[in-house]
């Protein structure tokens, strides 16, 4: 066709499927809800997840990129244009189930892009819904989007977000930490602990060394960085009457500067060298992957907040929240390194509660929980819409992201 596309009629179209849409996703949301599954054995779900997208015409590539529980579904538009990558998550976690939300996340994502493919045969481009297991870090597909990010499934997109539920007000651009962890393995010598204790190798005492050594650290650390050190002891010893002959310690550490990550993870190691030295114990490492902190575009916020106010959605100031110091840490950082991405914060309870809690988890299955839901896929929908009819707003995206990715 070529000729402009009535932006006001695709709106309004938009919440019309959506409200179509809505019994189905909610109830998808429910039973995933209540049938939540960890990552990277996310089966039941990404199974619903992938029929409902088969069932409203998307091409479904299901499982995708070397993992069972992972998809990517495709539907074409009138012509080529932009490619939106709207991406869903639905993992659960140990011990609170759906602690995270991510029951919300998978089936707003799914939602979103299924409205936005009625609407397709007037628009160019490509809308995918990616389906990226293992947001919260367990089992072999842990942070999926990273290895997605970096082995190219997001060659050839323009824009990629998601929606994430949260306690108090909405908030369009989250500030994310970068973080990496390593576990610290002493090996010791074990003796009696009493009779022969003078010929041990204590590795639990390296262990609580360890563990203080990087408490004394703390002060040093450079505040305007955001420094964030956690970590436990795993393994100390199998019997007061041994002197423990290894010992395990795992530590994460979290900064919203990126390059300040290995000195933290270099602080960590010094420490439990020392320790080692200390006790006369061998010390060796293992590295996890890390997560990149996310680069925030304030056109991609933009679009989202008047979207909010057309929505009547009530949201955060995002001046005051983008000088707040990030919390968390998401695998979606690393994707905002190699496309244009944001990731909105949607409120689902004006409670005081704490994330990944039982409480919050009871949160997605309340009607509030189902306004977040149907906030979820207008956001997104209503995003995409915007984005395939305005090539000046993808332009102006893309140039801000090149800016912001090179310095
Ligand atoms: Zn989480
Ligand atoms: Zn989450």
């Amino acid at each position: 066709m070529g000729g402009m596309v009535d932006k006001t009629a695709l709106k309004e179209r938009v919440k019309e499927e959506a409200e179509k849409i809505f019994p189905e996703l909610k109830k998808l949301k429910d039973i995933i809800g209540e049938n939540p599954e960890l990552g990277s054995e996310e089966e039941k779900a990404s199974q619903q997840l992938v029929e409902s997208l088969r069932n409203h015409g998307f091409e479904v590539e299901y499982p995708f990129h070397g993992m069972h529980t992972a998809f990517k579904a495709v539907l074409r538009g009138s012509g080529p244009g932009p490619v939106i990558a709207i991406l869903a998550e639905y993992d659960a976690l140990p011990g609170v189930g759906h602690g995270c939300g991510h029951n919300i996340i998978g089936t707003s994502g799914i939602g979103a892009g299924i409205v936005v493919s009625k609407l397709m045969d007037q628009l160019s481009g490509e809308i995918w819904v990616i389906g990226t297991p293992a947001e919260e870090g367990h089992g072999p597909y842990g942070g999926s989007k990273v290895r997605m990010a970096n082995e190219g499934v997001f060659d050839g997109v323009d824009v990629s977000y998601m929606v994430h539920p949260t306690t108090g007000l909405s908030e369009a651009q989250g500030n994310f930490l970068a973080v990496s962890g390593v576990t610290i393995e002493f090996k010791g010598k074990t003796a009696h602990a009493a009779a022969d204790a003078h010929i041990g190798a204590n590795a639990l005492n390296a262990a609580m060394i360890t563990y203080m050594a990087i408490h004394a650290n703390r002060q040093q650390l450079r505040r305007d960085a955001n420094p964030v050190v956690h970590g436990i002891i795993t393994e100390g010893g199998l019997a007061s009457n041994i002197i423990p002959d290894r010992a395990v310690l795992r530590f994460g550490v979290r900064s919203s500067d990126d390059t300040y990550v290995p000195e933290l993870i270099e602080m960590v190691k010094n420490s439990a060298k020392g320790a080692a030295i200390a006790t006369g114990c061998e010390v060796k490492f293992k590295s996890s992957t890390g997560l990149k902190s996310n680069i925030p575009l304030r056109r991609l916020e933009k679009l989202i907040t008047d979207i909010w106010d057309e929505m009547d959605h009530p949201y955060d100031d995002p001046v005051k929240v983008a000088i707040q110091p990030p919390g968390g840490s998401t695998d979606f950082a690393d994707v905002t390194h190699v496309v244009p991405g944001i990731h909105p914060m949607i409120g689902i309870t004006q409670k005081e509660m704490p994330m990944h809690s039982v409480q919050f988890a009871n949160c997605t299955m309340t009607p509030e929980g189902d306004e977040g839901l149907m906030a979820g896929v207008l956001t997104l929908a209503l995003a995409s819409v915007e984005i395939l009819s305005d090539p000046e707003l993808l332009a102006e995206i893309k140039a801000e992201f090149e800016e912001k990715r090179i310095n």
